[in-house]
């Protein structure tokens, strides 16, 4: 049993000590003591689904003991820099996430994080093409470092840096967009952005598939095809980040970027690469990655042996435990029940999304999809008191994000559509 500080006692010292931009979702936050699999545990030693942990830390599963077992090991035998010696940890993930990547996307450049992920990517595409001007989406999140703030295009996720060489295209969302569902109608926006924001030329493109902090958007059909054809024509090159959407989340596939058929230059990750552990990665080709011999880059603990031996870990629980399957499996499922939600509340106006991957949109009224954010906050702590835990996001706060470790089950999937029903019958 759990005998440390109480929630009370540990949120006056965060008051106290801590960055006062931390946040917590819950009128009474909880303190969480223990993970297992698709299940959490407070001081009193109370279980609660968790139905968002998998983007924020975990995809095989909360301390999955294949992968605690592979960090243990090695902190036991090595822990150390990644630069200087040999060392085969971080050689044999390299070569494992080669093998999950399309193309000729084969070179992997470690990283401790998404954000450093993307400023890396964004900072190899204009050493390579030798252009400056980077486009991203409107609605997104990268990061929250110089140069992925300004890819980042959120108000909420800014403060105040000199945005330069970024601009924002129009967001091809298929609920709030102006062309629906014509993912080739907003990618005109990308060639209107060469033509007449740029000199011609660009250094590249970065989007996620589908956007988890802007609300599980996932991305018009045909978008990305016709946006990647303007962005190779202007010499740019074109990033992936699949920070969210990767590691087999999606079910269908195993990058989000594939259900659009396209090949990225550059893919970055990061969260669920680790299932926990502070990692992230930027895998791109090997003519591509020769632009970092003209200026190097380094970094202390990206792809140290114990991040890396958890990597690894990671992708043989997925594969061992058939994880993507079971993702397109449950999430199909989860997704059919929440449709069908949708049928008896007027509240919900969107049921979107992918595998393990899903957004459910609250607004007052479903002509206008005036944002219905108090009542969203609403049902996520009547949820939690029932013993699930739900994340959220989208611009306006009103956006339910479904993302569980890949271990989520059929019955877990009823129990979390169960708890909302239950919660929105009692409005
Ligand atoms: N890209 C995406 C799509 C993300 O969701 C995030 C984190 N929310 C990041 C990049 C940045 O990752 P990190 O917080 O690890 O820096």
């Amino acid at each position: 049993p759990y005998t440390g500080p109480s929630a009370d006692e540990i949120l006056a010292k965060r008051k106290e000590f801590l960055s006062p931009s931390l946040f917590h979702f819950y009128k009474n936050p909880l303190n969480i003591v223990d993970g297992r699999m698709q299940y959490l545990f407070d001081e009193n030693g109370r279980r609660y689904l968790d139905a968002f942990g998998g983007i924020a830390t975990v995809c095989c599963g909360h301390c999955h003991p294949d992968v605690v077992e592979s960090i243990l090991n090695q902190v036991k035998r090595l822990q150390h820099s990644t630069v200087l010696y040999l060392n085969h940890a971080i050689a044999d993930f390299a070569e494992a996430l080669a093998s999950k990547m399309p193309g000729n996307l084969k070179v992997v450049f470690f990283t401790n994080s998404g954000t450093e992920a993307n400023e890396l990517a964004m900072m190899i595409a204009r050493l390579y093409t030798g252009c400056n001007d980077i486009i991203s989406l409107r609605n997104a999140y990268h990061g929250n470092a110089a140069g992925t703030m300004g890819a980042t295009a959120q108000s909420i996720w800014k403060f105040n840096v000199i945005q330069s060489g970024v601009h924002h295209a129009l967001n091809p969302d298929p609920y709030r967009g102006v062309f629906g569902s014509d993912g080739e109608k907003y990618a005109k926006d990308i060639q209107d952005i060469i033509d007449f924001g740029t000199t011609g030329h660009v250094a590249g493109f970065i989007s996620e598939a589908i956007q988890g902090v802007g609300g599980i958007v996932e991305l018009a059909p045909g978008y990305l095809p016709a946006a990647y054809k303007s962005i190779k024509k202007a010499g740019g090159l074109c990033i992936a980040d699949e920070v969210q959407a990767g590691f087999a989340r999606t079910g269908s596939d195993f990058w989000g970027f594939e259900a659009q058929g396209v090949v990225p230059d550059i893919v970055t990750m990061a969260k669920g690469i680790g299932n926990g552990i502070p990692l992230g990665a930027v895998v791109t080709t090997p003519e591509i990655a020769e632009v970092l011999t003209r200026r190097s880059y380094f970094n202390t603990f990206g792809g140290n042996p114990v991040c890396t031996a958890a990597g690894l870990a990671v992708l043989k629980v997925i594969e061992k435990e058939k994880l993507q399957e079971n993702a397109l499996v449950v999430g199909s499922y989860l997704k059919q029940r929440l449709i069908e939600l949708r049928e008896k509340y007027e509240i919900i106006g969107d049921v979107r999304g992918r595998g393990l991957m899903l957004g459910v949109e609250l607004v007052t009224d479903r002509q206008e999809k005036t944002p219905a954010k108090a009542e969203t906050l609403h049902v996520m702590d009547e949820m939690k008191d029932i013993g699930v835990l739900v994340g959220k996001g989208g611009f306006y706060g009103n956006v339910f994000r479904i993302t569980p470790p890949l271990c989520f089950t059929k019955e877990d999937a009823d129990f979390f559509v169960d708890a909302m029903d239950y919660t929105m019958s009692k409005m």
